[in-house]
């Protein structure tokens, strides 16, 4: 990828994509009340996003409690926000193609405040030595040591990414502890990161459970001949639509068929993302910034 500082274009799409998640995301603590049932958070916010000229980069996800991303409201959804929960909202705006991705905890039992400033602590640790050339290992450990030293455990499978154009993770990771996969930063990349905290006796990593509620379609071509097959018709639409970034069966309406859709899954043409949970069960708190890399430094777009 080229340098973005030679292209103001892109820098200009990237700045506003998180400028408009940045102001979206300052809404969602008045909007988190016990309650509110969890798909007004989703279509509010994504409709702000589209409000203010962007596109939601993936369905808004409301993950409560233990549930530590990847729930996003159904269609028809009665699921409301509860009492004293631990809401994390994560969403993103697309100004074509060009993505941002932010989260905040909401917490609705003013218990866990130790909890939530520790996962923004860790993300504040992480971007105060980002720069170009940093190995994403040494980031993992400035999250980890900043959680752990706070008395909490970081989620170790769960993490920041690479973003590129039309592409929600795109092949650089961004862990939560320290690792050794060689990665490093680039000049001019733009990266999520993300840290996730959970108690002190919490297994500290994620698992999926059976339910999903995002989707995306592979990077495969889809069937030369979609007229005589209605999956690849289907197929064949929702490329057209979403490209291989998230959706969710929300945004379709009710104008699809879902054996159709079932089966475009079994094939492995469209892909499922399953609701992740704290392996032990334990609460989860995350907080998450779009940054832009520069050679002594890094911009935080989403603020
Ligand atoms: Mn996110
Ligand atoms: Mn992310």
């Amino acid at each position: 990828m080229r340098d973005m500082n030679q292209d103001s274009g892109e820098l200009y799409a990237y700045r506003k994509a998180g400028k408009i998640a940045s102001l979206v995301r300052t809404k969602v603590a008045q909007l988190t009340r016990p309650g509110v049932p969890i798909i007004k958070i989703c279509e509010e916010t994504e409709n702000m996003i589209r409000k203010m000229g962007g596109f939601p980069a993936f369905p808004t996800n409301v993950s409560v409690d233990y549930v530590t991303a990847h729930y996003t409201s159904p269609p028809n959804d009665e699921t409301t926000i509860p009492e004293d929960g631990l809401v994390k909202v994560d969403l993103g705006a697309s100004i074509s193609g060009y993505l941002s991705d932010t989260a905040v905890t909401v917490d609705l039992s003013g218990k866990e405040i130790a909890m939530v400033d520790t996962a923004e602590k860790a993300l504040r640790a992480a971007m105060s030595i980002i720069k170009a050339g940093i190995n994403v290992g040494q980031v993992g450990k400035a999250i980890s040591d900043t959680i752990v030293s706070a008395g909490f455990k970081p989620i170790s499978n769960l993490g920041g990414h690479s973003l590129a154009r039309y592409e929600l993770h795109s092949g650089t990771s961004i862990p939560n502890v320290l690792t050794h996969s060689g990665q490093v930063m680039r000049e001019g990349g733009v990266y999520a990161v993300e840290p996730f905290v959970t108690k002190a006796d919490g297994k500290g990593y994620v698992k999926d459970t059976d339910s999903a509620y995002i989707f995306s379609c592979t990077d495969s071509m889809p069937p030369a001949s979609p007229k005589d097959n209605p999956e690849a018709e289907l197929l064949t639409v929702l490329k057209k639509r979403f490209g291989i970034l998230p959706f969710c069966l929300r945004w379709l309406g009710s104008d699809f068929n879902l054996k159709q859709f079932k089966r475009l899954i079994r094939s492995g043409s469209v892909i499922s993302y399953p609701v992740l949970v704290e392996a032990g069960k334990r609460i989860v708190a995350q907080a998450e910034h779009t940054v832009l890399v520069k050679k002594y430094g890094c911009d935080v777009l989403t603020t």
